[in-house]
């Protein structure tokens, strides 16, 4: 086992068996292409590891080069991917192969096909040394597939945790525990529930995931994820559910050894309460309780006004914005409590008075589970 940052993982895919899977895709694919001279693009930073392996197997000559996407794996659009490291050169009537080292949702072929759609290329082929059939969401064909693997997030051989992981010369599976404690916070803008959260994860060991703050945190780092929330953000309205969960379920595999979730401002939809079941049952575990700080719609766009003179947020500090945000809340999102009362899983609690006391009302909830 071995530790990156804060996450355990465990042995997956051996040094050996990478090298087994990559000179049979090399074998392959130079038995297809003939005497034909292929021009090799790998996307970085991921597959650096997987292309050097690649080409020094492959039998014949082959070009090799590298395009490097400002893209994010949750995003749908297909719009104004840009390209940190471009192609340079004329791919016109070449046979183009391009390596990944792993595809799973597969939402970056979209921007590889949007990056090759103007080349005039004879053809384009994929290949991939690692792919994640459950997770694969694309219609594009897979013309060279190493290993197939489970929906795990792995890291070694180009692959990352956060920065870290990439030397290391054989793959990794994080570490997954069971008999986890999963809540959902649940209430309106301003009800408290950052607030309490941060008390709760303390208390009971969990991990605290909120929507809003991973959101601002990629605002605030200017990633392509965080360009395309703030449109929505700064109106008060819902990103897209698809961007969200893509982006809740990184969040969840990233702790894969935590005793349990405080889920914080998602689910927000239907669809993102299904997907986060979804998640559950991938990870043999459940969604035990939704509690819901109950707050009047006044109070909650007094004290968020009252938030906006500090936090710096753009939407806390204009009260059309407080009052669309609450009406969000209304619109789509307050019908999750039938969703969650229908499994027998809705607790309400009321949010009004002392922060200690609300922490109180919530223990009980938990505490009693
Ligand atoms: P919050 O910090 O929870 O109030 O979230 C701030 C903003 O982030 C919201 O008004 C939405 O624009 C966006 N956001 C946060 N969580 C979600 C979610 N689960 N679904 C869609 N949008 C979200």
């Amino acid at each position: 086992m071995i530790q990156l940052h804060d996450k355990y993982f465990k042995p997956f895919v051996s040094a050996t068996q990478i090298d087994r899977a990559l000179t049979l895709l090399a074998h392959n694919m130079a038995k297809d292409l003939g005497d034909e001279i292929p021009v090799i693009v790998g996307v970085l930073n991921g597959a650096f590891m997987v292309v050097s392996d690649f080409v020094k197997k492959y039998p014949k000559p082959c070009e090799v080069t590298f395009v490097k996407l400002a893209s994010y794996q949750g995003m749908q659009s297909t719009n104004n991917v840009a390209q940190l490291i471009g192609l340079n050169q004329d791919l016109t009537g070449r046979t183009v192969i391009v390596l990944e080292d792993i595809i799973d949702t597969g939402n970056t072929l979209v921007h590889i096909h949007e990056v090759f759609k103007n080349e005039s290329v004879k053809a384009l082929k994929i290949a991939t040394l690692f792919f994640k059939p459950d997770a694969y969401k694309q219609d594009f064909k897979l013309h060279y597939v190493g290993i197939e693997i489970p929906n795990k997030f792995i890291v070694g051989f180009g692959l990352d945790y956060n920065g870290l992981g990439r030397n290391l010369p054989e793959v990794y599976q994080i570490k997954e525990t069971e008999h986890m404690t999963n809540l959902v916070l649940f209430g309106p803008p301003g009800a408290g529930k950052g607030t309490q959260a941060n008390f709760l994860k303390e208390k009971y060991n969990l991990v605290h995931i909120s929507t809003g703050d991973v959101f601002r945190y990629n605002i605030k780092n200017e990633t392509a994820l965080g360009t395309l929330a703030k449109s929505f953000i700064d109106k008060g309205a819902l990103v897209p559910d698809q961007v969200t969960i893509d982006m809740l379920n990184a969040e969840v595999e990233k702790n894969a050894d935590a005793n349990g979730f405080i889920f914080d401002g998602f689910p927000r939809t239907n669809a993102q309460a299904e997907s986060l079941d979804k998640l559950m049952v991938s990870k043999n575990s459940q969604i035990n309780a939704m509690i819901a700080l109950e707050v009047e719609d006044e109070i909650l766009v007094e004290r968020l006004l009252e938030r906006g003179k500090t936090s710096g947020r753009a939407d806390d500090a204009d009260e059309s914005i407080i009052r669309n945000r609450v009406k969000e809340y209304y619109d789509k999102t307050a019908i999750l409590k039938d969703y969650y009362a229908n499994q027998n899983k809705y607790f309400g609690v009321n949010g009004v008075g002392s922060i200690e006391d609300i922490t109180v009302r919530l223990s009980a909830v938990i505490d009693a589970l």
